[in-house]
């Protein structure tokens, strides 16, 4: 088998567990598969450059942080792969460069346009293990690009794709996707399978586990993928198709995003064009708007709310700042110590009442909730922060998703 395996970075958090990365990846190749490796910074390092850089500047060139923060994944693979020697094994390490992974330009969150296979296939047929940093690419123009936080899971299954690897596999700190963060409840129940859309909901609404944009791709290239523990041989879980998934129930895990800012616009100008106005402005300044509500407007005056990722806040304010100064919005309001939890499952499509048992939960709880969006398979409410794990709980417990 050729297989694709990632580890995140608490996998290889030190020069110990680099050692049982690479004693891993040996069993595997003993077993006579042929394996490339695909590794993240060690935990805290890529936080730590963004603080190094943060020290001299507020705004540093993209450029620049794509140079400093490509550098952590460099060490991992350097790392292992000299261990991986040491042992016996052929390995080599590779930048993302190195694999052949081109990318458009837009530092710090680029988007992978290709990846030329040619050199990891002669590495592979020479009999190397090939350990490569994630996390990265080249622009067309020949500078260094990293993927967007989380991006070594993306590195991971962009490679499995193109190599048409048998598997990729990623290893990380739990031993598969579980109905809820565990860390938040500790009754959280393993799933054995779960479908690429519910993961990719889960992901893009706040699961870390997997980033969501490599769960999309892994969908669209028809990727294995399998989640699972570097610290023990528990069996981990299947992102697979739904047809092969035998009985679905009607939910299937429940995220948290604390990650976000509510944005509330008071007294627009009730005309037509001025949503297509703000949402235009907010895109071109990157702002990623989510949960947009509007309601009817009256008087010539309509309110609007919507939430952004608290670290794109600041550039929404002064978006909205100009409409107010053009007189097209009269008050705004911005909240930052609000959360998203949401309940994702491909049985809603099929159900009624899923949303009310989640309202009926809340209200139960005596939490109020402050926006709400539903689409074909999931249930997002917006809540006051201190009430995130109350939250995740109480609606793991309503859905009888414990264990
Ligand atoms: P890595 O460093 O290996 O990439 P991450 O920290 O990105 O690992 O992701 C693993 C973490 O994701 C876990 O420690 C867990 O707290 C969190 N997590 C959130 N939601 C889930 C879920 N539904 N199932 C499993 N883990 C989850
Ligand atoms: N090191 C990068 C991050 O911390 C990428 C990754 O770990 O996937 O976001
Ligand atoms: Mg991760």
């Amino acid at each position: 088998m050729l297989i694709v395996q990632k580890f995140g970075g608490t996998s290889v958090g030190d020069l110990d567990r680099i050692q049982n990365v690479a004693n891993r990846v040996s069993a595997s190749l003993k077993e006579g598969n042929q394996v490339v490796v695909v590794v993240s910074a060690m935990s805290g390092e890529t936080n730590k450059l963004v603080g190094f850089a943060e020290h001299f500047s507020k705004n540093p060139r993209r450029a620049d942080m794509d140079m400093l923060l490509s550098s952590g994944e460099r060490v991992t693979s350097a790392l292992l792969s000299i261990a991986l020697n040491e042992m016996g094994h052929k390995a080599m390490s590779m930048s993302g460069r190195n694999a052949g992974v081109v990318t458009d330009n837009s530092h710090t969150k680029a988007r992978i346009e290709s990846i030329d296979p040619s050199i990891m296939k002669k590495a592979l047929s020479d009999g190397n293990v090939i350990v490569i940093a994630g996390f990265q690419g080249v622009s067309e123009e020949g500078v260094v690009t990293t993927l967007g936080r989380g991006g070594s899971d993306l590195s991971a299954v962009a490679i499995a794709g193109s190599l048409e690897a048998d598997l990729c596999e990623i290893y990380t700190d739990v031993d598969g996707i579980y109905t809820t963060d565990p860390r938040i409840e500790p009754h959280a129940r393993k799933l054995e399978k779960i479908s690429y859309d519910e993961m990719l909901e889960l992901a893009s609404l706040g699961a870390k586990v997997l980033q969501n944009r490599s769960v999309e791709l892994a969908k669209k290239l028809d990727v294995n993928l399998v989640t699972r523990s570097s610290f023990s041989d528990a069996e981990g879980t299947l992102i697979t198709k739904e047809e092969n998934i035998m009985e679905q129930p009607l939910v299937s895990g429940i995220a948290l995003d604390r990650n976000q800012a509510r944005v509330s616009l008071v007294g627009i100008a009730d005309r037509p064009g001025i949503a297509s106005d703000i949402f235009n402005r907010l895109a071109t300044q990157s702002v990623n708007v989510d949960m947009i509500i509007q309601n009817v407007g009256r008087d010539g005056h309509a309110n609007l709310s919507f939430t952004v990722p608290m670290n794109e806040l600041a550039d929404a304010k002064s978006v909205i700042n100009e409409f107010q100064e053009a007189d097209e919005v009269d008050l705004a309001d911005y909240d930052d110590t609000i959360c998203k939890v949401s309940i994702v499952g491909v049985g809603m499509r099929s159900h009624t009442g899923v949303a009310a048992l989640a309202f009926a939960t809340m209200a139960n709880e005596n939490i109020n909730i402050v926006m709400i969006s539903t689409s074909e398979i999931k249930v997002s409410m917006v809540v006051e922060e201190k009430y995130a794990e109350l939250s995740v709980r109480s609606l793991h417990s309503a859905y009888k998703l414990d264990s």
